[in-house]
């Protein structure tokens, strides 16, 4: 909001962090105590949740598991072979990590709701595999765990337990801030709506799923440490399917894609149990878990009402786009850039190239090619097939039969991702961007290949430099394509012609030698599209290559150094421009076809 001035803004939630720290100092009841610290354990678990479901957009019911993971490492080392904190801190991490890694390789790929499912039965199984096996003391658990020293002083008290609980959701925190705020992050941030551009990009977004699902399972690990030290003793229940399902909760009422959010969520959900718990009994005349039924409704309701959650709501109110540094951009290092092959090269060579559907011939044995530095149409009525030989073209999907060559290499089926890595840059039909990330975000996507920062760097704000160096690539080639006004704007607050524009910006951050676009002038209004073509020739200017694929004639026409038509999956003429549009074959094409 803008009445609120943005340093105070910044600092308000830290602040409350600070008073919240001096709480036990100020003689705070017993009562108290436990609760801030039961809500500092679920919010370290809702953390890793933020950015598993709320960024990744992968469901776990099953985090209670990964919770269980830690405290039963840490309670078996310590009972049994008198392992000290750092012992069981780094078991727990590594065990957790481990079954992360198992679980995830086996169902991150999986799509829909499989990936939900399987949390669900993985929590399931190992509830009952802590609570069977005579090791772990069957559903009686483990009891007598030492209590928590650390060179000699004892942290043994709820009151000394609440500043190693909230000092562990301090760093959580940083964490997670840190690594959304990175190359890794971006890519997690955009996985949910952007991941066919993601691969397009160059970027394998399985495994960004995967180390996701990893940075959050590790994170109930650490929160089962800290609970296993806090009661000193473990048994199965509290890592039931129950309890998983609400450290979602907490995720998702506090605004599931909100750090702040988490904790918040972690405090309500708490408090209001609590509360529940002591209440409903009385109320109904009968002991039970009455809290849960509560729970369901209030989450239908707010799922409905406010889908941003608690932070959602207070995070639109008072705004939270950082300030734009220009000047840093503009003394950042350049990213490297190669060199261009030379004009008139072989890039793109079709060979025959054929795609059925069944008994439907999409694509018939169509050949042509593109040289460095030209511009070549490919045009025809709808239904011709010129989206289906784009997508053979561009790695979405294989060719029936025939070879596609990209500077002599075979590329035939290679997938999507692969083709980036030999600087083939394209764009979308459909517009593909990520609206609530800003448009130079959007665009800084594009560099990835380009940058090389991975997940330790970015914990540890090592990546500053490349950070900075990858933003000012991104401004200048949205500066080459005429959006330098509108870098810090959400890329859906852009209007459809702009969102194309972005994802050619986007594309050039790939430092491609061929440019491919679907239609990139469809919805465009005329000034739009000639400020398109005024682009597009620019950048041939510049030694760029693009192959267009395009229904509308009239755009082309002026643009192209040679077209390609296409007519019910057949090449029907291959030429110049105004030969093209003299051609009887290509005459009857359009005025035969529906054009729409
Ligand atoms: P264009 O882009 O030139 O309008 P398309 O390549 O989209 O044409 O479609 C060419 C033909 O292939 C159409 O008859 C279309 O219905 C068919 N087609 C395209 N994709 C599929 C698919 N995935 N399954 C079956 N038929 C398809
Ligand atoms: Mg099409």
């Amino acid at each position: 909001m803008s009445g609120v001035h943005p340093t105070l803004r910044r600092a308000l939630p830290w602040l409350a962090l600070a008073a919240a720290a001096v709480l036990p100092l100020a003689g705070a009841p017993a009562y108290w105590i436990t609760m801030a610290n039961y809500i500092g354990i679920g919010a370290i678990v809702a953390l890793g949740l933020v950015v598993l479901t709320g960024h990744a957009g992968l469901t776990s019911f099953g985090q209670a598991a990964f919770v269980g993971i830690g405290a039963y490492t840490t309670a078996v080392l310590a009972t049994s072979f008198g392992a000290g904190p750092l012992t069981t801190l780094l078991a727990s991490v590594a065990l957790t990590t481990a079954s992360a890694l198992l679980l995830g390789l086996i169902t991150v790929r999986l799509s829909g709701h499989y990936l939900p499912l399987s949390t669900i039965a993985w929590c399931l199984a190992l509830f009952y595999l802590f609570g069977n096996l005579d090791e772990l003391g069957k559903f009686d658990g483990i009891t007598g765990i030492p209590a928590l020293a650390v060179a000699g002083v004892t942290i043994e008290s709820g009151r000394a337990l609440y500043y190693l609980i909230w000092a562990a959701v301090a760093l959580s925190f940083l964490a997670m801030r840190n690594l959304l705020d990175s190359r890794p992050g971006r890519v997690i941030r955009a996985l949910r709506k952007g991941a066919l551009m993601e691969e397009s990009c160059g970027i394998d977004t399985a495994r960004y799923k995967l180390l996701a699902f990893v940075v959050a399972a590790v994170l109930a690990g650490v929160a089962g440490w800290l609970y296993a030290y806090l009661q000193r003793a473990v048994n199965p229940t509290p890592f039931g399917l129950g309890y998983g399902i609400e450290y979602l909760f907490m995720a998702v009422v506090g605004g599931v894609g909100q750090l702040w959010g988490a904790i918040a969520g972690a405090a309500l959900l708490t408090i209001v149990k609590d509360w529940l718990q002591g209440v409903l009994p009385a109320l109904l005349g009968q002991t039970g878990n009455f809290e849960i039924i509560v729970f369901g409704v209030v989450m239908i309701l707010l799922l409905q009402r406010a889908p941003d959650g608690l932070w959602g709501a207070v995070a639109r109110r008072w705004g939270r786009r950082p300030a734009f540094d220009a000047a840093a951009l503009a003394r950042a290092e350049a990213l490297t850039a190669q060199p261009q092959p030379p004009a008139g090269a072989p890039l793109l060579q079709v060979q025959a190239a054929r795609k059925t559907f069944g008994g439907l011939v999409a694509v018939n044995d169509i050949s042509f090619e593109v040289r460095a530095g030209e511009i070549v149409g490919l045009i025809g009525p709808n239904g011709a097939g010129k989206s289906t030989l784009f997508n053979v073209v561009s790695g979405v999907a294989a060719p029936t039969a025939g070879e596609v060559r990209f500077q002599g290499r075979r590329i035939t089926g290679w997938p999507a991702r692969r083709l980036a890595r030999l600087r083939l840059g394209r764009s979308f039909q459909h517009v593909r961007l990520v609206p609530e990330m800003s448009v130079l975000e959007n665009v800084m996507i594009g560099a990835h290949l380009r940058s090389r920062r991975g997940v330790a760097a970015s914990l540890l704000r090592l990546n500053r430099a490349e950070e900075v160096a990858l933003r000012r690539e991104a401004a200048r080639q949205l500066e080459r394509v005429g959006l330098g006004h509108c870098l810090a704007l959400d890329a859906g607050a852009l209007a459809l012609g702009q969102q194309r524009t972005l994802e050619i910006a986007r594309a050039l951050c790939l430092d491609p030698v061929l440019l491919l676009l679907d239609e990139p002038a469809a919805g465009l209004r005329l000034q739009e599209k000639q400020a398109l073509a005024a682009l597009l020739g620019q950048l041939r200017a510049e030694g760029l290559a693009v192959l267009l694929v395009e229904h509308d004639m009239d755009f082309v026409m002026g643009l192209v150094d040679r077209l390609v038509v296409m007519e019910f999956g057949t090449l029907i003429k291959e030429g110049l421009p105004a030969d093209v549009r003299r051609d009887p074959k290509v005459l009857a094409a359009y005025l035969g076809g529906v054009d729409e």
